[in-house]
């Protein structure tokens, strides 16, 4: 289907704003348009609205085009303007896969937009009967996160290509941590016709949470509609130029992801020696997710110790799971060294 026909009436008829710096952008000029201070102070002048230093080195760094590519003020952002580009409220429904990131839902019931679930299997599996079964004409966006947070596991890449065949709408693939995982990233196959929407951020292996930097990668027809809806100046100076470091200091960010992946390693060795551990599952991200004899014991006895995990067992298939970020060697060492404690206590 063609992207214009999926977007709501509203956006269609849209005229965005036209900011002063999008409507002139050159160099070695007096700017007297846009009721700036004068003052050099390195933050008085309006930022690149369009990125475009910022997406080049993305660009580069991601094998892709800049027309490819969308910046949010973190995927929040990112994702959010997908509901309000193409999800008309109180009619259009989306789909995720639960256990999943909540951040689908919520983005949903805030924008008055129908959630729909299609569990995954007990193993964290895709269940692609239970994905097409859902899906009806007014299904607008189906959200595949993959690795799939809070469980780990990538999902199956032949499922994700089969639902994609059959769905007409916007197949969102959240990929915010792929650079952890050894499988291809689907922005290679984004030539293939369909609407793939693939979300990845600067937030997790680029350690720049704090920026508020969601990369956004689809084909220039969606990255249009987007930039025609987002906030004009959506992402501050500060931030473009901090990311823009990350994003150029590829040895570091090597540095740094071995060390994640080989702690990984380390983490899991330490946590599979616990008899309080009945169960790790595969993951293809910076953490484990956890099956305790007693989660909710060893979450209150971590945070005694100032030691905070994230508590899933209350999400779907995770009865007794805790999430588990990988840290620096450090910070492994002193959970490790608590969960030992407990574990002693408990066998003695
Ligand atoms: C952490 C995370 C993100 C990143 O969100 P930002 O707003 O870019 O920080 C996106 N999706 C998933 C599944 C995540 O776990």
């Amino acid at each position: 289907m063609k992207i214009e026909n999926l977007l709501r009436p509203n956006i269609r008829k849209l005229v965005p704003y036209s900011s002063a710096r999008s409507e002139y952008s050159g160099r070695d000029v007096l700017y007297l348009d846009a009721n700036e201070s004068p003052f050099n102070n390195g933050v008085n002048r309006y930022p690149d609205p369009y990125q475009t230093e910022l997406k080049a080195a993305i660009a580069e760094d991601r094998g892709v085009r800049p027309d490819q590519l969308f910046i949010g003020n973190g995927s929040d952002e990112t994702l959010d303007l997908l509901f309000r580009a193409f999800c008309e409220p109180g009619k259009d429904n989306i789909i995720a896969t639960p256990p999943t990131y909540g951040m689908y839902k919520v983005l949903a019931d805030i924008n008055g937009v129908e959630y729909r679930e299609a569990p995954l299997n007990e193993d964290f599996s895709l269940n692609v009967k239970s994905v097409l079964n859902q899906i009806d004409e007014n299904t607008k966006l189906i959200f595949i996160c993959s690795p799939n947070n809070p469980t780990g596991n990538c999902l199956e890449k032949e499922k994700i290509e089969f639902i994609a065949e059959f769905f007409t709408g916007i197949l969102v693939i959240d990929e915010a941590y792929i650079d952890f995982s050894e499988k291809e990233s689907f922005s290679k196959g984004l030539v293939k016709g369909v609407q793939l929407f693939v979300n990845q951020t600067l937030s997790k292996s680029n350690s720049g949470a704090g920026l508020r930097v969601g990369v956004g990668i689809a084909n220039p027809e969606i990255i249009a509609v987007l930039n025609r809806i987002k906030p004009p100046y959506n992402i501050n100076t500060l931030a473009q130029v901090e990311a823009l470091k990350l994003v150029k200091d590829k040895a570091k960010f090597n540095e740094n992801l071995a060390e994640i992946l080989a702690e990984k390693q380390r983490l899991f060795k330490g946590l599979n020696a616990l008899t309080i551990v009945s169960k790790i599952y595969p993951s293809d991200a910076n953490f484990w997710l956890v099956k305790f004899e007693n989660a909710n014991g060893v979450y209150e006895a971590l945070k005694q110790e100032g030691i905070i995990v994230r508590n899933r067992s209350k999400e779907l298939h995770c009865e007794n799971c805790l999430r588990i970020t990988i840290g620096s060697k450090t910070e492994n060492d002193t959970l490790l060294e608590q969960l030992i404690k407990m574990d002693q206590k408990t066998t003695k």
